[in-house]
């Protein structure tokens, strides 16, 4: 699905003709940071709301006033498209190619990803749980396209370099800046489907907010330094879908996805993720089969609990598309309910 790479740096004169802010650095000293430009709406111009949007290089999008006083800046365009279109397959291409370039590249401070909203928050949890290393990786975009009066794709950039660049942003893994703040890929979600205030972290809220004069985080690093699932060996990921419930659901789904090859299911559950009567008889059918369940909530915030010795396990406060990330890298590693259940567990 690869388009093309490049490393291109911004021209230095860019930060002479707009000038720098306090305490830039010359290039020399500054920190470097790649960013991998994946599409979405960040990306995007001309007849975006008809659906047919021209495609913007990252190259260009990175043409913003004052950041190459933050970082040098090289760019790379995997990929150009709705992140619709990102699915598993493309979370372990990113993921790998995000390892080796920190692996090859001593000289990166933090890398940049820019992606659609609509599946940010899954694309950035897959990485947060399985990219090398203590370094940033910070996905971004944007809720206007780039020609649109008060794009917000600028000042996203701004904050995901800013962050990108910082020491202190070492050991706490993959996270997404949107709108001056800075959110755990596992927290994070999109509550709304047009304002550029849309992401948020319910019941945890930001890990920093971001401005110029630096990234002001609410806790210490823990430090993390290894990922917690490896993908050596690993070809496909298993097939996990998401049953939604509600007033008088059948098990017609989840017949299906059993069907299909899921080896495991969650439910996107009422209350503390609560099935109908004819999706429990489903899930019981599933189970049968060797199909994990994980149910969590459609609510919106909020833990669905579980212990180690219930037959279906509970994601906790991981939304159903969160749950279906850890569950399939879960599946990787078990098929045994009670030790994905201890996985969601010290994920808590
Ligand atoms: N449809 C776009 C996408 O997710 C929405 C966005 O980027 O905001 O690719």
């Amino acid at each position: 699905m690869r388009i093309s790479s490049t490393f291109v740096a911004l021209p230095l004169a860019f930060a002479l003709l707009h000038g720098a802010s306090a305490g830039a650095q010359d290039a020399s000293t500054q920190p470097v940071v790649q960013v991998i430009g994946t599409g979405g709406t960040i990306g995007s111009a001309g007849d975006y709301w008809k659906g047919n949007p021209a495609r913007v290089p990252i190259a260009q999008l990175m043409q913003v006033p004052g950041i190459d006083s933050i970082a040098r800046i090289g760019t790379e365009q995997l990929w150009n498209v709705a992140s619709s279109a990102i699915g598993p397959a493309c979370w372990m291409e990113l993921s790998r190619h995000i390892s080796t370039l920190f692996r090859e590249r001593r000289d990166l401070a933090g890398i940049v990803v820019t992606h659609g909203t609509d599946t940010m928050e899954e694309t950035a949890y897959f990485l947060d749980l399985t990219v090398e290393g203590e370094r940033p990786v910070i996905v971004t975009g944007s809720m206007r396209p780039s020609d649109m009066a008060g794009a917000d794709g600028p000042a996203n950039l701004t904050g995901a370099v800013r962050v990108a660049s910082d020491r202190n942003a070492r050991g706490r893994g993959t996270m997404v800046v949107m709108d001056d703040r800075l959110f755990s890929a596992r927290d994070v979600t999109k509550t709304n489907s047009t304002r550029v205030e849309t992401f948020q972290a319910p019941e945890r809220g930001p890990l920093a907010i971001i401005d110029p004069e630096g990234v002001f985080y609410r806790q210490a690093s823990p430090n993390r330094t290894a990922p917690q699932f490896a993908l050596t060996g690993i070809t496909t990921l298993p097939r996990v879908d998401i049953a939604y419930a509600y007033a008088g659901a059948d098990g017609a789904a989840i017949d299906a996805f059993v069907a299909a090859g899921a080896q495991g299911i969650v439910v996107a559950g009422v209350g503390r993720g609560g099935a109908t009567p004819a999706q429990r008889e489903a899930l019981t059918r599933a189970r049968a089969h060797g199909v994990v369940v994980v149910a969590s909530t459609r609510t919106g915030a909020g833990r669905v609990p579980g212990s180690v010795t219930d037959a279906t396990i509970g994601a906790g406060d991981l939304n159903p598309q969160k749950a279906r990330v850890l569950l399939t890298l879960a599946l990787t590693r078990t098929t045994r309910p009670d030790e994905v259940a201890r996985i969601f567990q010290q994920n808590q």
